[in-house]
């Protein structure tokens, strides 16, 4: 096969041409279904580069606000035409969302408490969900503060004033 950028010939299946260093489509196809699959919805997501620097500057106190109970609608309300604080109120309202619904299961575990063994192992249950929703707003509001913007895993996928 030949390269499509410089026309120098290649071997079969190679992923870089020799000649040019251009990736082949095959190669770059490739990268981009990692991105997309592998990495995009198991772990935390890179999508700074996404996104104006300056939308990101300007918008840096809706993103704060954005990890605050109650405080994210004020992003939702207020800075609908910039898309890096549509990015950050998404992720922060599903982010209340999970906490409600962890908070609505704690009531729930709590009128079970009185149970032998079935009880203590809920609260400790309860109790890791609600450290994992406040560990996970201190850390998008530490990446905020680096210049960063954050996708968490499921959460940070869901584009909902996308
Ligand atoms: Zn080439």
């Amino acid at each position: 096969m030949y390269c499509i950028y410089c026309g120098e010939k290649m071997d079969e299946g190679a992923l870089k041409c020799p000649s040019c260093g251009e990736e082949t489509l095959q190669a770059k196809a490739q990268s981009a279904y990692h991105r997309t699959h592998k990495e995009g919805r198991y772990s935390i997501a890179d999508h700074t580069g996404d996104f104006a620097h300056d939308d990101q500057e300007r918008n840096k106190g809706m993103a704060l606000m954005s990890y605050l109970p109650i405080l994210y609608l004020v992003p939702i309300l207020c800075a609908k035409d910039s898309p890096v604080a549509r990015f950050h109120a998404s992720q922060g309202l599903l982010l209340s969302v999970v906490n409600f619904i962890v908070l609505t299961l704690g009531f729930i575990f709590s009128s079970l408490g009185r149970i032998a063994y079935v009880g203590p192992v809920l609260r400790v249950v309860w109790q890791i969900a609600l450290l994992i929703v406040l560990l996970a707003r201190i850390y998008l509001i530490a990446t905020v503060l680096r210049d960063k913007v954050k996708g968490l895993p499921f959460i940070g996928n869901e584009k909902i004033f996308g």
